[in-house]
């Protein structure tokens, strides 16, 4: 898949250390793993600002869409247009719809359709993959 950025394993995770990422974030973002639920930093988090791609600093969220699932992970009603990629996920037996960075590839986590009016869209995110930036 074409991404506009495009990187090594390891100069991803040199970018990531050098960021100050969580530990996980670059199997997370580069090896699609997840997160164990409660454990992210962003999961409760509340405060105005963006969301933006830990990897390239591409903004996916407004704060103001963020909501509490309860699910264990941040959620968000709504992306920012043009910055996510979705993929069809048939891992874990069943067809989940995996997002993406559209810049950079680096996953995000997963997008389902029992999310809140008006979009009914349930971002489900990994911490890890995101870098808060208050306004
Ligand atoms: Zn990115």
């Amino acid at each position: 898949m074409p991404f506009t950025i495009q990187k090594t394993d390891a100069e991803w995770q040199a970018i990531l250390q050098a960021k100050g990422a969580e530990a996980v974030a670059y199997q997370v973002t580069r090896h699609a793993a997840t997160e164990r639920p409660f454990t992210g930093k962003y999961e409760a988090h509340r405060g105005d600002g963006s969301y933006h791609c830990i990897c390239c600093d591409a903004k996916l969220f407004d704060a103001d869409t963020k909501f509490n699932a309860h699910c264990g992970w941040p959620s968000f009603s709504q992306a920012v247009p043009g910055s996510i990629s979705e993929i069809t996920d048939r891992s874990l037996g069943m067809a989940r719809v995996e997002t993406v960075c559209a810049q950079c590839g680096a996953h995000l986590g997963h997008v389902f359709d029992d999310g809140p009016a008006p979009t009914g869209l349930r971002y489900c995110m990994n911490s890890a993959s995101l870098n808060y930036t208050p306004t």
